[in-house]
């Protein structure tokens, strides 16, 4: 009888926002308090539902596999737009069906405004320990054109509830090449953000999305930054966190040391992780799932997890190899050669030597010990570097 503990994350999809931002093409929209309810109990009969079924795949593998989970993650929509005991219940439900580590990480986003004091005790009490903000921008305008649904001021407020409540590890989410936005309105965000000391900071580039108000309608909006101006402004965020005592943990994510996010870490480790609710996307063993996309129909289902799962993709050896090296190059540490030989059972030059030399040569990648890592120009043209990893076959 084998008897092993598996770290695992959870993810947990909640796709309700009070109102839809122009540039987001998450699955998140309105509902009203019914829906939420109904969509709650689904949830937890996903959660119970999925873990019988392990306990009967270990019944029949004759193995005494235990679950440890080490993350969970709340994410959206917006979390903290469910009614009061929801996010209790869940919880509730994740601990009655695995094993919860002591230390483990629960992650809520939540946007501002949308929190209050007793909502954000009862999510401390719950065993929520980490807060993530979606700000996006300090600058109102900004805000306003985004369809955000909060000014600055509200944030301060929410964030500031957010440490009474007992809160010590929180995020806050911002983004650049917004339209209209420039070194100085960024840089002015990073000012008044950080004057608020967040343990973490994540700063993403705006994408435009096909099919959103914003991709659809560019031309009704200020500029875009271009690539260049989306550089420098890439260059200065660093400059500016890194001087604040941020480091830079990887492409897009800063954090105090010992903040960095061990749920998003767990993803660029190719961990395993569970995901639950609509749209949610799984990982567990060499298959990568996801829940289907249909609120109405997702609630109908009840938690019958035959019928929720699709997108299902039974990943090959070389898609494996080709994940470990696209997420792992996102992690400013790099990627552990010596993990790579223990996980496919070959060196890693067996597999990429020509192009490790290749960007090597050209100072794309830096080689340190066993850490192969993109170099600062690397990062710039990231995209162009992984891609030279894209394992093809059959010829
Ligand atoms: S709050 Fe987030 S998930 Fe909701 S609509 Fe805005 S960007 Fe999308």
């Amino acid at each position: 009888m084998m008897n092993r503990t598996y770290e695992k994350g959870i993810y947990i999809h909640i796709p309700f926002c009070v109102h839809k931002c122009i540039y987001c093409d998450f699955l998140s929209a309105p509902a009203d308090d019914a829906v939420k309810y109904a969509y709650t109990k689904a949830l937890i009969n996903e959660i119970r539902n999925t873990a019988d079924k392990q306990v009967i795949d270990k019944q029949i593998n004759d193995n005494q596999t235990r679950d440890k989970i080490t993350s969970i993650f709340f994410g959206g929509g917006t979390p903290s737009v469910l009614p009061d005991g929801c996010i209790a219940d869940i919880l509730m439900a994740v601990r009655d069906c695995f094993d919860i580590e002591d230390d483990a990480e629960i992650t809520m986003e939540c946007n501002p405004g949308t929190v209050n004091e007793s909502r954000l005790s009862e999510y401390r009490a719950a065993g929520v320990n980490r807060l993530s903000f979606g700000l996006q921008s300090a600058d109102n305008n900004e805000l306003k054109m985004l369809g955000r649904i909060h000014t600055f001021e509200q944030f301060v407020e929410s964030f500031r509830l957010a440490r009474k409540a007992g809160f010590n590890n929180i995020n806050v989410d911002l983004m650049s090449a917004i339209p209209g936005q420039t070194e100085a309105t960024l840089e002015n965000t990073f000012d008044k953000v950080m004057a608020l000391q967040p343990e973490h900071i994540s700063v993403y580039s705006l994408i435009l999305e096909d099919g959103t108000y914003l991709a659809d309608n560019i031309d009704k909006f200020p500029p875009v930054p271009d690539e260049d101006e989306d550089r420098r402004m890439y260059h200065m965020t660093n400059e500016r966190l890194h001087s604040a005592g941020y480091e830079r943990y990887e492409i897009s994510n800063y954090s105090r040391k010992g903040f960095e996010c061990r749920h998003n870490l767990l993803y660029w480790n190719r961990g395993e992780y569970y995901g639950f609710g609509c749209s949610a996307a799984g990982f567990i063993g060499n298959e990568r799932y996801s829940d289907i996309r249909d609120v109405k129909k997702y609630i109908e289902l009840n938690g019958d997890i035959e019928k929720l799962h699709e997108n299902i993709e039974i990943l090959t050896k070389e898609d494996a190899i080709e994940e470990f090296m696209f997420l792992g190059l996102r992690k400013m540490a790099g990627v552990d050669v010596m993990d790579f030989q223990r996980r496919f059972g070959v060196p890693i030059e067996n597999v990429y030597a020509k192009e490790i030399e290749h960007n090597v040569d050209k100072g794309l990648l830096i080689r340190q010990g066993d850490m192969l890592k993109l170099t600062e120009y690397g990062i710039d043209i990231c995209n162009t570097v992984m891609s030279d990893f894209i394992l093809t076959y059959g010829d």
